[in-house]
């Protein structure tokens, strides 16, 4: 009966292990970001302070002017005046070693470099000779930009209010002089036509050799760098090879939505086909292929999903599992079940192809699979940090280009950032200091990248940047690998990227800004390095790049909710899921939790058997809460209006608009939308208005609604009022009955509670966690008793995002087993 399993204890062990390591991380965290914010709040209150000074001084020289004052009173007046001329002093000084502290580098001409420290010395620096060695760096490798070129100094002091100084270190690993690189003007000016682009990719003269190497064995492991063509020219090749041949499809996935439209796009164009037809992309409520389509790129969690209808993946001849190092959920677990179907199926290929050094280990997961590796071709890319570590990285980002832009030679600039907000922050902050600046400088093209960017504004990236002006891209971290954008040769990086964490202890799984791993600035370092040499501006200390960053990033399954995951391994009839074959084994309690979570909302018996519910719960690509919630507005009679809530929450967070210099307004208008019910019923009203007015751009300007996120909420709705048709629920209406439509919230999100507790801030029922509701909420104010909120967000505190008021004696009709278990 005590028997355990070898492989079950060490995967309870590394879980252990690895908890551990997660809790520690977030608290390794959490003061980091807690510092900047707080900084940012400290200088907002000496401002205030310095105001209410100003404002006490003139108060009383209005009131008291031919007063007569006692001696006190003249004292108080004397030292408050004295107090406003030392805290004024204080600031300019400030301003000044603010400045100060800012240098740019010399631009250091066709690949020659500074006095590099070889590696091995920096690894001996101990750490308490920081500031020794960070001394050191800065007497042998700082410059400060224009100081031996006295024209461009005077031409640029005007121009730049703010600089940041940084410091040079090694070279980027691996790289070397290439004294055969072409200049960049030369780049520029000669714009090579398809066929000639698609000859100078580095796998391209790797094609025969690498048809020969599908031919000759199943599992093939191709490994190269980003950009060498793995992903838009493997499929050609195969395809010219005769792979599609007899109606079979060669399908690619990509852990990013825009990737794989991006992608599809450029192979459609580059084998002159219309998109959608012979080459074509599937992604995740949008499906543009046809019966033609030979070519299919898809995300990975659309694989996942066509598993369920054909499990034997029968009409691909191959199958090639892209961006394997991503390491995302789904590609985790179709490692797994791609594995699994080459066993029984020996005519399918399959290809796993990563950017870096993770081929070894893909090799040992499909028993020893051969690795293909295409040799890399990069240029030098000199790295510098801040000398210090920057409190806003948006602002320093802006500085940053600007510096760039006004002293260095022309070559393309990518920004990466963290999400969709930070990037339009990044964008006006830009574009208002560009317009400022005038004609004082060259053109500056600044283009935004995003998950949610409308594809016609992504195909505008790869656009050449016209003679003459610079390109600066603001991306999140889908041009670390997943695209490759052409012509950049500097490379801003503040180090930072959004993750969703999941603690399976508090069950509580937020989205938070935490610092990037090593292999990823080393990635983003790259990208670079592609047509020439290159510059990457860290806007870290050398410091925290050695010591603060962790070597890679923890593979996502290793960090996130898995209810998704093991609905649909249950799904797929894999019911011993702790025992699936998985590349890294999740943490055995995240498992645990997940089960239990599936049996809470009836996804699951008790002997861990998927439930009719369950089977109906699996036909929506949502996560389980979502599903549940779709089902329950069957027995609560509002499915129209629950799919409705269901599709804007899906495209969250980019629903309202709000320009800089109509801010008053935007709040107005999006106050009007507000439900008293809660944040949801807001959503539906912006959503039913919009469909009143006929779905009218006009009425989306008005009201400061992105029409775009509407149009795509719209396409969502209308995949799963085609969903709710297949598991068979009548779509009824019944927008008054409130209570009714939040009962149906609440049966799939029970989980999701907060109470209101004596001090007067929420805590979680299940777990006791503080939180709170975020500002934008239409609930800030109202403090409701009970709360159900539809995500959590981690700034500077757990803030509930999108929450609804309910009555606790819901949570006992919902959810009897779950609540009257445990109160
Ligand atoms: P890898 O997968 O090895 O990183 P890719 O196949 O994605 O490389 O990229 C090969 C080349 O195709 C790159 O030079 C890239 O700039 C170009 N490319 C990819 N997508 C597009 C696009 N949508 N428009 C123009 N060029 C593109
Ligand atoms: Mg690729």
């Amino acid at each position: 009966r005590n028997i355990v399993h070898a492989s079950e204890r060490r995967a309870y062990e590394e879980a252990a292990k690895r908890l551990k390591l997660e809790n520690e991380d977030r608290e390794k965290i959490i003061p980091a970001l807690r510092v900047r914010s707080r900084r940012k709040y400290l200088e907002k209150r000496k401002e205030d302070k310095l105001m209410e000074l100003e404002a006490d001084i003139a108060d009383d020289e209005y009131l008291f002017e031919d007063e007569i004052l006692t001696e006190r009173e003249r004292k108080e007046r004397q030292h408050k005046k004295e107090l406003l001329k030392l805290a004024q002093e204080h600031e300019k000084a400030r301003e000044l070693e603010r400045i100060q502290r800012y240098h740019m580098p010399k631009d250091l001409g066709k690949g020659s470099t500074a006095d590099y420290i070889e590696v091995d010395e920096l690894e001996k620096v101990p750490l308490s000779e920081q500031k020794k060695w960070e001394k050191d760096q800065m007497s042998s490798a700082v410059f400060s930009f224009g100081s031996k070129d006295a024209v461009k100094k005077d031409e640029y002091e005007l121009v730049l209010e703010d600089k940041i100084e940084f410091i040079q270190a090694l070279p980027l690993l691996g790289t070397k002089n290439d004294k055969k690189q072409p200049e960049l003007t030369e780049y520029q000016k000669k714009r090579l036509d398809i066929e000639e682009t698609k000859k100078s990719l580095p796998v391209y003269p790797f094609k025969e050799d690498l048809i020969a190497a599908v031919r000759d064995h199943q599992v093939l492991i191709i490994e190269g760098e980003t950009g060498s063509g793995k992903t838009t020219q493997i499929p050609q090749y195969l395809h010219e090879a005769g792979f599609t041949d007899g109606g079979k499809k060669i399908g690619c996935t990509q852990p990013r939505r825009v990737a794989a439209m991006s992608v599809a796009a450029r192979v459609a164009q580059e084998m002159n086909v219309k998109l959608g037809n012979e080459v074509g992309y599937a992604i995740r409520f949008e499906d543009c292929t046809s019966e033609r389509t030979i070519i299919k790129y898809m995300t990975d969690g659309t694989l996942h999903r066509e598993f369920l209808s054909e499990p034997d993946l029968l009409s691909y001849s191959v199958m090639i599992i892209d961006e394997a190092h991503e390491r995302t959920l789904h590609t985790d677990i179709l490692f797994g079940l791609v594995k699994d179907i080459a066993r029984f199926r020996s005519d399918l290929k399959l290809l796993i192809s990563s950017a870096t050094l993770d081929a070894q280990k893909f090799s040992q997961f499909f028993d020893d699979a051969p690795i293909f590796r295409i040799p890399g071709r990069r240029f030098p890319v000199d790295i510098y940090y801040t000398k210090a570590p920057e409190a806003d990285y948006v602002d320093a980002c802006v500085i940053s280009v600007l510096q760039i832009h006004a002293t260095q030679p022309l070559g393309d600039i990518l920004v990466f950032l963290t999400g969709q907000e930070e990037i339009e922050t990044c964008q006006e902050s830009l574009a208002d200091r560009m317009r400022r600046l005038g004609s004082k400088v060259k053109e500056l093209i600044i283009l935004p990248v995003y998950a949610n960017l409308p594809s016609e504004m992504q195909s505008k990236i790869f656009e050449p940047t016209p003679p003459g002006a610079r390109k600066v891209i603001l991306a999140t971290n889908i041009a670390e690998t997943s695209v490759t954008i052409d012509n950049i040769i500097y490379v801003i990086d503040p180090g930072f990227a959004k993750q969703n964490h999941f603690n399976s202890r508090t069950g509580m799984e937020s989205l938070m800004v935490v610092p990037i791993s090593k292999a990823s600035a080393n990635q983003r370092a790259g990208r670079a390095g592609r047509v020439a040499a290159g510059k990457c501006f860290r806007l870290y200390t050398a410091w925290a790049y050695k010591h603060e960053l962790e070597e890679n990033t923890i593979p996502e399954i290793q960090r996130i909710n898995l209810g998704n995951a093991v609905l649909m391994l249950k799904a797929l009839g894999i019911n011993d899921v702790v025992r699936f074959d998985f590349l890294d084994p999740p943490p055995h309690e995240t498992l645990v939790l997940a089960l239990e979570q599936l049996y809470a909302i009836g996804a699951l018996n008790h002997h861990g058997e998927l439930t009719k519910l369950g089977r109906r719960m699996a036909e929506f690509p949502v996560d389980p809460m979502m599903a549940k919630m779709l089902l329950a507005s069957e027995e609560y009679k509002c499915s129209e209006e629950v799919v409705t809530i269901s599709a804007m929450l899906s495209v969250n967070g980019a629903i309202f608009y709000r320009p800089k210099d109509k801010i008053i307004h935007a709040d107005t208008a999006r106050k009007n939308f507000n439900h008293i019910g809660g944040d949801h019923l807001s959503l539906l009203n912006v959503y039913n208005q919009w469909r009143d007015s006929d779905f009218s751009t006009q009425w989306c300007y008005e009201n400061f609604i992105q029409y775009r996120s509407l149009r795509r909420a719209r396409d969502v709705r209308e995949q799963l009022v085609g969903l709710m048709q297949r598991v068979e629920i009548e779509m009824v209406s019944n927008p008054t009955e409130t209570d009714n439509i939040k009962k149906a919230i609440t049966a799939g999100y029970f989980y999701h509670i907060a109470r209101l507790s004596k001090g007067g801030s929420y805590k979680t029922v299940k777990h006791n966690q503080s939180v709170t509701i975020h500002p934008n909420s239409a609930l800030f104010e109202e403090l409701p008793r009970w709360l159900l909120y539809h995500e959590l967000v981690f700034t500077t505190k757990e803030f509930m995002r999108q929450v609804i008021e309910i009555q606790s004696k819901w949570l006992l009709e919902v959810a009897p087993h779950y609540y009257k278990q445990k109160e």
